[in-house]
């Protein structure tokens, strides 16, 4: 009896448990035909034609140095940074010392130091924002209020957000894996330090991080930022324990080049911001373009950083190199597809192009970016530098298709 009444009440409880399982299957499916997702892709309305190919100038920067304002820093002072860059062909450049060694007060210490002065160099406004949570670069094309991004450093993101916004700064999130890696949102930076310093085989973490924020949405631009705190000791300056750098990391490795529409600072801001950027491991280095021609009239109609619907339509993509080091040399380029590897080619020549084409799916975001490997072209100026950048010539910023301005 007792067992025959414990077996009833077993099939009652599994019974019960199957009706049960049963309710949850139909209420759960009858909830996901009932449910409208309020944050589901909306329809892109028009996207802004890209802007001309051809009006502009390319312009090769320095975006991440620091001088004799960080306290790390060795004999680097500030026109020995810039009589360099001049040397070297460096058309932009950003000192972005430690904001922290002087509590915030840019204004009065790296911009105000008499050598911060350039006639040929465009000189950025730019500090690194140094926090516990992370590291950053701020960059304007004039003074800006800086104290204020120092002083919000231990803040919510929303509320940090609000203060970058009201500078009207670029922010960019530095070295973004491993130590005082970037440790905010990514809602707040405009751009990513996808290649920090000559050493390029550490960055492959901030390249996976920069494809995950560009499939997410977010569309960054990639760029360099040599991090170089010591320069070579001249006159009566004594070489210190770090001076060894000098001839392995400084100005330039890498080398960021943007499109910008004009010769001046607001413009290399401006092309900064929509990505029309590549990185080289040095500025003589061949430097990467990267186009599409959306109608198949051999025309090029949009470059890297451009951002257009897709029509579903075959796109023919272009890469081209350009620069001195290029005759006779084989160069591979890997295209890669939202995050995944597309494709491997090989370009040789006096004017080395490929091109390759393909359909980006008419619904949701596609994105193409490439990497160029291949001889590293000798600096000498900083002559251990292409030992540490091995074979990585270059890469592009993406070829974005449907991507949300209003994101
Ligand atoms: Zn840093
Ligand atoms: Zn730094």
């Amino acid at each position: 009896m007792v067992l025959s009444t414990n077996r009833n009440i077993g099939l009652l409880i599994k019974t019960g448990l199957i009706i049960m399982v049963a309710g949850c299957i139909s209420g759960s499916a009858l909830g996901q035909s009932a449910h409208v997702n309020p944050w589901a892709p909306k329809p892109l309305g028009t996207l802004p034609p890209p802007a001309s190919l051809s009006q502009g100038v390319w312009l090769k920067g320095e975006l991440h140095m620091h001088s004799r304002h960080s306290k790390e820093s060795s004999n680097n002072s500030i026109s020995k940074i810039i009589t360099f860059c001049r040397l070297v062909g460096i058309d932009f450049l950003a000192i972005t010392d430690h904001d922290n060694h002087v509590e915030g007060d840019v204004a009065h210490n790296t911009w105000a130091d008499p050598e911060f002065k350039s006639d040929s160099v465009l000189l950025l406004y730019a500090a690194e924002w140094t926090t516990t949570r992370g590291h950053g670069n701020a960059f304007s094309a004039r003074p800006y209020d800086h104290q204020q991004l120092f002083d919000v450093r231990d803040q919510r993101d929303t509320v940090v957000g609000r203060i970058k916004n009201k500078l009207g700064i670029h922010l960019s999130a530095n070295h973004p894996s491993g130590k005082d890696h970037f440790g905010y949102s990514y809602d707040m930076v405009n751009s990513i330090e996808v290649w920090n310093s000559a050493i390029w085989s550490k960055n492959a973490n901030a390249i996976m991080i920069w494809d995950d924020m560009l499939s997410s949405g977010r569309k960054l631009t990639g760029r360099g930022g040599s991090d170089a705190h010591h320069g070579v000791p001249v006159g009566d300056e004594k070489p210190g324990p770090n001076t060894y750098q000098a001839k392995a990391n400084y100005a330039g490795t890498p080398t960021t080049w943007v499109f910008a529409t004009a010769r001046t600072k607001q413009a290399v801001i401006d092309a900064l911001t929509n990505g029309r950027v590549s990185i080289s491991s040095n500025p003589y280095a061949p430097r990467v373009e990267f186009y599409a021609d959306l109608n198949g009239d051999d025309k090029m109609d949009m470059m890297m950083g451009d951002n257009v619907k897709a029509t579903g339509k075959p796109v023919k993509f272009k890469v081209q190199l350009t620069g001195n080091s290029i005759k006779d040399t084989t160069y591979t380029i890997n295209v890669v597809k939202n995050g995944n590897p597309f494709g491997a080619f090989k370009m040789e020549g006096k004017m080395p192009m490929i091109e390759f084409t393909d359909t980006p799916a008419i619904a949701g975001r596609t994105y193409y970016r490439v990497t160029v490997e291949g001889p590293s072209t000798p600096y000498p100026q900083v002559p251990q530098s292409a030992a540490l950048s091995g074979n990585m010539v270059g890469l592009s910023n993406p070829i974005c298709f449907n991507f949300d301005p209003n994101f």
